[in-house]
């Protein structure tokens, strides 16, 4: 595709048509031809690939367009490295930034199929854990939304993301089966493969005067092979390409073996070769430390990084250049040891000067960090790199002495200091730092949020910065509009229309102009409307998969997002028991009926979390079965959570939970999606909230609790959480009743050593920002019973939210880091 060359002028195909009639024809063709079914008795799903093979090929003409694009003028490529792009479906977006949702919904509607039922069938591409995968998502549109010629480079998980399940209230794992159908959206590329090797020794050969040469010699070797799946920007602007590398066998069965009898050893090596890329490790804020998951990591970074080096020389005679050409996004540590790669290959295989090389490779990389928690930064022991990557091992102690010389000499630096900014962790076992690492190998790290930012020059990075103090920078996240409004929210986005017409479809910022109707009751009328038919479609949800009904005229507060200790899940759970306890003992009181639903994955080994879980089912049943209740509130978790669900439950937001510990948070982005769509936040002052609160206007949203900095002081001093709850009536009874078992008869201390924890040390503050939660709830429940004061609010959150776009995060980043 890339090879232009050819000496024979082979003119292009023309563009394909976009006229309905043409559509039907070209679906029936690939029903046919493609998938050798006869229309009469095609399956759903072999609509939905012939569809998706006619959409394809409106995305190939400009795939190949904007690659050309890119050969004639010589840009800089953006290269996004990630190890997790939590996807989703692609068929709506795909065909709405085409432009051809009409079309293609008449096409379908005239051969008597409904593109809602063969959409709802696309399987969710779940290659990520969360926030972090879902960014890269995102960002992925956004590039080519705003024309950065862009590649997405990862891995293709044959599993992504365990579905859950729900058994007596505990989470199940069941592996996902995203390509069970096939997938029409990729292109396997055997022509670009390449040969990764792990293991084995370094051999220093001859060379001349002082300078020998390193040869590694691998024992194992695997080959990548690539998968092309085209990102569409909106309006069909530019197409990028996410290249997702599969690893296979270099001999796929060892005939020798096979044919002397071992038939099982034969296949054994191809087995080995593929399970590397089988599963997507499913931690989130805590890494995986086994050995398969720093295979995978070197797997696609040293894959990613050969494809790059041959692609810039397809195009230029040497790598002098290649700082100007590339730029290289590491989304987190995981692609850290692309350092070394880039390093190893330049000098080891290309014949590059380690100074050139190392310069060269600091401008090329850059770095974002996710997160500050300490158990979460990746660390790897020295002797299991060493054994898998003994060349880079060299390279990161050769990396490290040019570092810590230039700190000591040059800086002045302290042992203390040296110590921190080692790239080897020389306290208990020793391990390699990838933050470090990431960090000193690049130009620019940036943070996610403005207090993300802040809070990593004096945290984990505080050394670091001192002795690079103009890399650190930051980039607020964004969502990408697209996917988190139009296609999700039709209704708004039509109503929105209505009233300040299409700018805002190009330029998300020109919502700021509905701020002016925020107080106007006919577009509050008509604004209510679309919130209740959107969780109309939510209780619908619910009713069918989970057979409890949601009352839609009820305020709809909403918890999704993974189930982690710092995101306080527990706090909301451990609320809602103390509001049950009030309603069923105050019942004179004018309760709003509220329905507080939750969903959210909890990684299979993090105990706290699944125990979370099983906490908020307990809760439910209880709950939603007590008369006394009256209906004024349900609670309810919703199974398997994902970026399809979460189109669904964005929208149905009247609150958004958004209440970290504050200073855990990088940023969040559910916060974005649900302010967008019109939900109030009651959220503490944690990663981007305290950018939404400033967007928003502090009149629009609820913050409540301890700050980043009291919770830093409150846990330096001596906080006594069992002196705090017992001076809370409310926080004592619901701690009480779920400790001692009110919620799980069957097993009354299955919940006492999460509570414990609370009164033992409380690290995530739940008992400090109780009261503070319960009563900012309590004057949410206020401007609810006012609805002219609610909607004034949450359309100005609508109108005031455009700034978080992606579109404006990824611009940041293409003039401030890439400079492409
Ligand atoms: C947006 C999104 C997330 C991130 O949510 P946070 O609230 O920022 O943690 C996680 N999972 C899915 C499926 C998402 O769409």
């Amino acid at each position: 595709m890339e090879n232009t060359t050819s000496s024979v002028e082979i003119p292009h195909p023309a563009p394909r048509s976009s006229r309905p009639e043409i559509l039907a024809e070209e679906i029936i063709e690939r029903l046919t031809y493609r998938i050798g079914k006869d229309a009469q008795v095609a399956k759903p799903h072999d609509w939905l690939t012939a569809t998706i093979l006619v959409v394809r090929d409106r995305i190939i003409d400009r795939w190949m367009e904007s690659t050309r694009k890119v050969y004639r003028t010589g840009g800089k490529r953006v290269y996004y490295l990630s190890l997790e792009f939590l996807i989703g479906r692609l068929m709506r977006d795909a065909v709405s930034n085409l432009g051809l949702m009409q079309e293609i919904t008449d096409a379908l509607t005239s051969l008597g199929v409904d593109i809602a039922v063969i959409s709802g069938l696309e399987p969710d591409a779940a290659l990520g854990n969360g926030g972090l995968g879902r960014l890269a998502a995102c960002f992925m549109e956004s590039m080519a939304t705003v024309d950065i010629p862009a590649y997405g480079y990862g891995i293709r998980y044959v599993h992504g993301l365990f579905r859950q399940q729900m058994a007596d209230g505990w989470q199940v794992e069941l592996p996902e089966t995203w390509l069970a159908h096939g997938n029409p959206w990729e292109f396997e590329r055997r022509e670009s493969s390449y040969e990764i090797g792990f293991g084995g020794t370094v051999e220093t050969v001859g060379g001349y005067e002082d300078q020998p040469r390193y040869v590694w010699k691998p024992a194992e070797r695997v080959i990548a092979m690539a998968y092309d799946t085209p990102v569409v920007g909106w309006r069909g602007k530019r197409v990028n390409t996410l290249r997702l590398w599969s690893a296979q066998p270099i001999d796929p069965i060892l005939l020798d073996a096979f044919n002397a009898g071992d038939h099982i050893g034969a296949l054994r090596e191809s087995n080995k070769a593929e399970s590397l890329t089988r599963v997507l490790y499913p931690a989130d804020a805590n890494p995986a430390g086994q050995e398969l998951r720093l295979r995978q990591e070197f797997f696609f970074s040293s894959a990613s990084l050969q494809d790059i080096l041959r692609r810039h020389l397809q195009q230029y005679p040497d790598f002098t250049n290649l700082h100007e050409k590339v730029a290289i996004q590491l989304n987190d540590t995981h692609p850290a040891i692309s350092i070394g790669e880039l390093i190893r290959l330049l000098v080891d295989i290309h014949g590059m000067d380690i100074e050139e090389a190392w310069n060269i490779t600091r401008q090329t990389f850059s770095y974002t960090n996710h997160t500050l928690l300490p158990e979460a930064l990746e660390s790897w022991p020295v002797p299991l790199f060493e054994r898998l990557l003994p060349r880079h091992m060299q390279l990161v102690y050769a990396i490290n002495t040019k570092i810590l010389l230039e700190a000591r000499k040059e800086k002045r630096f302290s042992d203390t200091q040296i110590r921190s900014i080692s790239l080897i962790e020389e306290a208990g076992e020793r391990r390699v730092r990838m933050g470090n690492l990431a960090f000193v190998g690049s130009h620019s790290i940036n943070g996610v949020s403005a207090l993300h930012t802040e809070l990593m020059k004096v945290t984990v990075f505080s050394d670091l910065h001192t002795l690079y103090p103009t890399r650190i920078n930051n980039k607020t996240n964004g969502i990408t509009p697209r996917r988190w409004l139009m296609q999700c929210n039709p209704g708004l986005t039509n109503l929105i229309r209505e009233a300040i017409g299409d700018e805002f479809l190009d330029n998300t910022e020109a919502l700021a102009a509905l701020d002016a109707y925020a107080d106007e009751s006919t577009f509050q009328k008509k604004f209510a409307d679309v919130k209740r038919a959107n969780k109309v479609q939510l209780a619908n949800l619910v009713s069918s998969r989970m057979g409890v009904r949601l009352d839609p005229s009820a305020l709809f507060d909403i918890q999704v997002k993974r189930i982690h200790e710092y995101k306080r899940q527990l706090l909301n759970i451990i609320e809602a028991v103390a509001l049950y306890d009030q309603i069923r003992s105050r019942p004179e009181l004018d309760w709003a009926p509220r329905v507080k639903l939750f969903a959210g994955k909890a990684a299979p080994s993090y105990h706290n979390a699944k125990l979370i879980i099983k906490l908020a089912n307990d809760v439910a049943r209880v709950v939603n079965n007590d008369p006394a209740v009256r209906g004024l509130l349900k609670v309810v978790f919703v199974p398997n959570y994902n970026v399809s669900l979460a189109e669904i439950i964005m929208p149905a937001a009247d609150l958004s939970e958004q209440i970290s510990t504050a200073g855990m948070e990088a940023s969040g982005t559910g916060n974005m999606k649900f302010g967008l769509n019109g939900a109030l936040t009651i959220g503490t002052l944690d990663g981007a909230n305290v950018e939404m609160r400033d967007h928003v206007g502090e009149e629009n949203i609820v913050i409540f609790g301890l700050t980043a900095d009291e919770v830093a002081k409150v846990r330096q001093g001596d906080y006594n959480p069992r002196a705090v709850i017992e001076k809370s009536p409310e926080l004592s009874q619901a701690l009480n009743a779920i400790a001692s078992g009110v919620f799980s008869p069957d097993d009354r201390s299955r919940f006492q050593e999460l509570i414990d924890g609370i009164y033992n040390h409380d690290w995530f503050m739940v008992a400090a920002d109780f009261d503070a939660y319960a009563s900012a709830q309590r004057s949410v429940d206020q401007i609810w019973a006012d609805p002219k004061s609610w909607y004034s609010k949450t359309i100005r959150n609508t109108a005031r939210m455009g700034w978080f776009s992606s579109d404006r995060t990824i611009r940041q980043y293409a003039s401030e880091i890439w400079r492409a």
